[in-house]
């Protein structure tokens, strides 16, 4: 469980507060979407989860332990991330792409291959891919290769930021269902940050409504479809 108390983020250089007492639980292998409009402080939530930000303050603790107190390097193992701008490296194929988690360095030539085979298989990638470059495949196909590079250490927690919002509305359909198939076989937590209340009412379990760097409605797809607090 992830759990956010009393949160608040200021950047330096920024007179506004990015965000304001902000108090949310995640339970395990939920599907919790934030969702709101640019600015409204999603991805400054998101990156505060696995310490790419620090808050200002309150506390963020994960299965009760305070996020700070935790090995950096194996808080994020156990997270996966999934950008918007794919950021797959063009000069390593697809397979070292995705192999190149370091978990997965330290397994076996053969396992690794297998691995990135496996995934591959699981969104739908034909094999022979593999050894392709990043620009060989289409916008989709890389965004699909990002979801599974972030997959590829067994995450707990996999994090991803409006990772669709780049693709054409066809390729983000394909994708939208394959996160809901994903996610269903892994029983992993997704965190999803989108602008797109259509996408949120379609792929969240929970959805948190966030405006001006606080939780405007927090609730399950039935309470928030059926109770709309909110204007956005
Ligand atoms: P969202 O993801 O909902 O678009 P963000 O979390 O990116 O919102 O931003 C929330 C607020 O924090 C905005 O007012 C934004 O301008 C500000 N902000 C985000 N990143 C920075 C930064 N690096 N420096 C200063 N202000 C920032
Ligand atoms: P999209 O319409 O999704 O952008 P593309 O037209 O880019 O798709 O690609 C269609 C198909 O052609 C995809 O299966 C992709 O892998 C393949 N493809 C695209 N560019 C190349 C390339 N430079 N080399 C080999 N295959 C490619």
């Amino acid at each position: 469980m992830i759990e956010f108390k009393n949160v608040y983020k200021k950047y330096e250089n920024n007179e506004n507060t990015a965000i304001s007492d902000l108090n949310l639980q995640i339970n395990d292998g939920d599907f919790f979407v934030l969702v709101g409009p640019s600015g409204s402080g999603k991805t400054t939530t998101l990156k505060m989860i696995n310490r790419l930000i620090k808050q200002t303050s309150g506390e963020i603790l994960i299965d009760g332990q305070n996020i700070e107190n935790l090995n950096l390097q194996e808080m994020r193992l156990k997270m996966g991330y999934v950008l918007q701008n794919i950021a797959l490296f063009p000069n390593m194929t697809i397979e070292e792409n995705i192999t190149i988690q370091p978990e997965s360095l330290k397994w076996s030539r053969e396992k690794r291959h297998k691995s990135a085979m496996d995934l591959l298989d699981k969104v739908g990638i034909p094999q022979e891919y593999a050894k392709r470059f990043p620009r060989e495949l289409s916008g989709g196909e890389q965004q699909r290769v990002g979801i599974i590079r972030a997959l590829a250490s067994n995450p707990k927690i996999v994090l991803m930021d409006e990772p669709f919002s780049a693709l054409d509305p066809i390729s983000r359909n394909q994708l939208q269902e394959l996160v809901l198939k994903l996610h269903q076989e892994m029983k992993t937590t997704f965190i999803f940050v989108t602008h797109d209340m259509n996408e949120a009412l379609r792929l969240g379990n929970t959805i948190a409504i966030m405006r001006m760097g606080h939780l405007e409605q927090i609730g399950t797809r039935d309470e928030i479809i059926h109770n709309p607090k909110n204007s956005f």
